[in-house]
């Protein structure tokens, strides 16, 4: 019979347990390197003659146990590659009580960005979740496993050496030097951390006593200052919500050149991707500012929520990373009002609940077998829908409640492990509602419903089906209970009402006087749901436009464009809509109406009726423009500096307008020239992709010279990513080249293919190159699985039935094992845009037609 552990399904048994570790591992940074020992004491609950730990790519060259005084070998050690374990054997059972297991190993750096990897410039850096510590350390590398851990480092001389804890003693060994850390709380496997490499930090600074620094390359230091000051100023306000002080001692931030997601929430050791931690305060855009501080906030909230508490299994990671999610917008929103961060919250869960209407999407709770399945789960279901689910739970609860059951949980389970239902139980005792019903009936199910609107007089219908955005679909029997906020217009004042919608209908009665003017059903967009009014409530709604709220107009074209796929909606009538936004001053609703236009010019309109969309879009925006001017006073608000980008973007971008391009051209020339008075910086981006399109060889030579040399990590981003965006074909030929050489770093591949893939000449050779040297981009990224999901993904940029048949021969033919979710999902929606495609093209030519 097979030995268990020959299934990728297998778990470790739990009658070993690891009590602390003790390690020593010496890094040769130059030879790719490391070699390592440690000793792991463990509780023996049973007595066993085999203990069963993980390690991969790992030469086990000693293993001894030491019981009750006596020592033991192994009579056999074998590796299960299927689970990433090895089996150590012993003649006779361990009996029961303490033991502890030494070891002694070496093992190579990763070429892929996890493991030990190096990380760009002489730097080594770990990135373990969620189950890559084996590749390091021998361990009981599952989240249920918490032990403190002691970790000593030798390294070259001259490094910095970082860990999760503070060091304790510095030995210099000639051209090598040791470190040793201080032991950490107990941590499970995959937040233990390691940075080393030539790194600088200011002196740090002290948060209510814990050190606070943030790391760059030297070149980059200056660009440290606003992500220290992020973690500076929401560390407090975190232990505050929580009610527990931050437990590691002290906090350091590392931005890395090679990084695979944006950022790790390692205790203690912050690792980044650059472009989510450094920046220039002068010439960043007030978007890289704000996704600066919540990534920063979202991973110093795990500190409390995943690394003080840790779940028990990865089946409950999407809770860890829901309420990263939700926790990082609420504390960024208090510290810093007047950014809105909420409207950005409200755009990620617009982009869960797109994926979310696919019959290939998977509840937020999803059963994980194995660590696979774990990193396929880390998506926009678990972050955005999980986030935006807490969001509504917390709206129906309130915040006093929903914050005290917060802190219960964090005390009853400090240190420790804990399951969703633990936090729904403190929730309930906190605010003695039906928290577990609430919670269960969204994370346990796929999709979200659409609720259906009308009204006669004072009386509202609601009815809820599940939203499915195939239009051929049919009926789905599914019901959530659906938390709804009313707001009445009537009588010049508003009222808003609430009501648990359980059924599959409900008829109420609108508690105000006097016949209502209109009808918002999900007031402030709080609600994972999409409402579908009939035509009298729609006509109110856009009557009473001014009087909705950011979010809710928002909301409103977000509704109708996804009705509009579903087919339960015409294009003529939201091409009315768009029509009737043309005098809206908000550029938060501009950027949606903008990137709804930007969609139906890239996807849907047929060449010949482009130049009549773009003639709309230009007549629809230019007043926009106009009454913001190019130039921005230094005092301008920053509400301003955003409507005059909507505006460029939308006429530069989208109507391709000559004079707005010219424009644009020109003052990024003067930009890169040295005067950086001549482009506000939330134009900065617009305008590169404006002056690329058009580009001719020698700015492509420009830029390309200019992403070699800039340091600054999201210019030195753009920089390389407008290589893909040239249009003239010689130029995208050469940027085709690029996407299979070195030059593009591997943390930006996905981002590079995505663009080229949205080039309208680069598109067909790019597709045709990854199809035919397909078998070497993919050992590329095979080590970074999740840049691969995302290649997986742009492939739905492609517009057409023949790419589509394209694209699925293609995927059926190389089947991506580490992508059959993205697979499944990317074909799905290319079928559904496709056919939207070739449904709504000639309705939108007449609509054009008629204006
Ligand atoms: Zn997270």
């Amino acid at each position: 019979m097979a030995h268990p552990t020959d299934d990728r399904n297998y778990r470790l048994p739990r009658h070993v347990r690891p009590t602390a570790y003790d390690t020593m591992i010496s890094v040769d940074m130059a030879a790719g390197r490391f070699a390592g020992t440690l000793r792991i004491d463990l509780d023996v609950d049973e007595p066993s003659a085999e203990i069963v730990l993980h390690a991969v790519g790992l030469d086990v060259a000693r293993v001894r146990l030491r019981t009750g005084g006596a020592e033991l070998d192994p009579a056999s050690i074998s590796a299960a590659p299927a689970s990433e374990t090895l089996v150590l054997r012993f003649g006779a059972p361990i009996p029961r009580g303490r033991a502890s297991l030494e070891l002694g190993w070496t093992g190579r750096l990763t070429d892929g960005l996890r493991g030990l990897y190096p990380a760009g410039d002489g730097i080594a850096a770990t990135q373990f979740e969620a189950a890559d510590a084996r590749r390091v350390f021998p361990c009981f590398d599952e989240p249920g496993f918490k032990a403190p851990w002691r970790l000593a480092v030798e390294a070259p001389a001259g490094v910095t050496v970082l860990s999760n804890a503070v060091p304790q003693s510095e030995e210099n060994l000639g051209d090598r030097q040791r470190v040793r850390f201080a032991e950490t709380p107990p941590l499970p496997t995959y937040l233990v951390a390691l940075v080393l490499g030539k790194l600088v930090a200011h002196s740090p600074v002290s948060v209510r006593g814990v050190p606070v620094r943030t790391f760059a390359q030297a070149a980059k230091l200056s660009l440290t200052g606003f992500g220290q000051g992020v973690a500076v100023e929401v560390l407090p306000r975190l232990e505050d919500y929580f009610g527990v002080p931050y437990a590691f001692g002290k906090l350091d931030q590392v931005g890395l050149p090679e990084f695979e997601a944006g950022a790790m929430e390692n205790a203690g050791l912050v690792t980044y991707r650059e472009v989510a931690l450094l920046l220039d305060p002068a010439t960043a855009s007030l978007a890289q500012k704000k996704r600066v501080a919540e990534v920063v906030t979202h991973e110093l909230a795990h500190m409390w929520f995943g690394n003080w508490v840790t779940m028990t299994w990865w089946d409950d990671l999407w809770l860890n990373e829901a309420f990263a999610t939700w926790m990082a917008f609420k504390i960024v929103d208090r510290w810093n009002p007047a950014w809105r961060v909420w409207l950005e919250f409200d755009q990620g869960k617009a982009a869960a609940m797109h994926l979310d209407a696919l019959r290939s999407t998977h509840p937020v709770r999803a059963e994980i077998h194995n660590v696979a399945e774990a990193g396929e789960a880390f998506d926009l279901i678990t972050y955005e829908k999980g986030g935006a689910v807490l969001r509504m739970i917390e709206g129906y609860l309130g915040e006093e409640p929903f914050r005290e059951g917060i802190r219960a949980y964090m005390r009853r389970h400090g240190k420790g492990n804990a399951v969703a239902d633990d936090l729904w139980r403190a929730l309930g005792e906190a605010s003695r509602e039906p928290v577990v019903e609430l919670a269960n009936g969204w994370i346990g199910a796929p999709g979200f419903p659409v609720v259906e609107v009308s009204r006669a007089g004072r009386t509202l219908r609601l009815s809820q089906r599940r939203f499915l955005s195939d239009p051929d679909a049919g009926d789905d029997a599914s019901t959530w209970p659906v938390p709804i906020v009313l707001r009445v217009g009537a009588g010049g004042r508003t009222a808003e009402q609430r009501v648990l919608l359980r059924e599959r209908q409900a008829e109420l009665q609108l508690a105000v006087e006097g016949e209502p003017e209109f009808v918002v059903v999900n007031a402030g967009s709080t609600g994972f749901y999409r409402v579908r009014h009939d035509a009298a409530g729609l006509a109110a709604l856009v009557r009473a436009l001014p009087k909705l709220e950011t979010a809710e107009r928002i909301a409103l074209l977000s509704d109708e464009w996804a009705l509009v796929r579903a087919g339960k909606r015409d294009v003529a009538s939201f091409l009315d809509l768009c029509a009737g936004f043309g005098s809206e001053d908000d550029h938060a609703v501009l950027d949606e109406l903008v990137g709804r236009l930007a969609l139906v010019e890239h996807r849907l309109v047929a060449d010949a009726d482009r130049p009549a969309l773009a003639a709309f879009v230009a007549r629809l925006l230019a007043p926009q423009l106009a009454a913001t001017g190019w130039d921005a006073a230094p005092s301008e608000p920053d509400v301003q500096r955003l409507r005059r980008a909507a505006a460029v973007r939308a006429l530069g971008i989208v109507a391709r307008e000559p004079a707005t391009i010219g424009e644009a051209r020109a003052r990024l020339d003067r930009w890169i020239a040295g005067d950086r008075g001549a482009l506000e910086p939330n134009l900065h981006d617009a305008a590169v992709t404006i002056a690329a399109r058009g580009g001719d060889a020698t700015r492509f030579d420009a830029f390309r010279a200019l992403h070699l040399v800039e340091t600054e990590p999201t210019f030195r981003r753009r920089w390389l990513l407008a290589l893909a965006t040239f249009e003239a074909p010689p130029l995208a030929a050469r940027a085709v080249d690029l996407a299979f050489g070195d030059e593009v770093p591997l943390q930006d591949t996905a981002s590079f293919a995505a663009t080229l893939l949205g080039n309208r000449t680069a598109r067909e050779p790019f597709w045709a190159r990854l199809r035919r040297d397909w078998s070497a981009y993919h050992s590329r990224l095979r080590a970074a699985p999740m840049l691969l999901r995302r290649v997986v993904e742009s492939m739905g940029a492609l517009v057409e039935r023949r790419h589509l048949e394209e694209v699925e021969a293609f995927l059926a033919a190389h089947p991506v094992e580490e992508a059959r979710q993205a697979i499944a999902q990317t074909v799905e929606r290319m079928r559904q845009d496709v056919a939207l495609r070739e449904r709504t093209q000639r309705a939108i030519g007449d609509w054009l037609r008629t204006r």
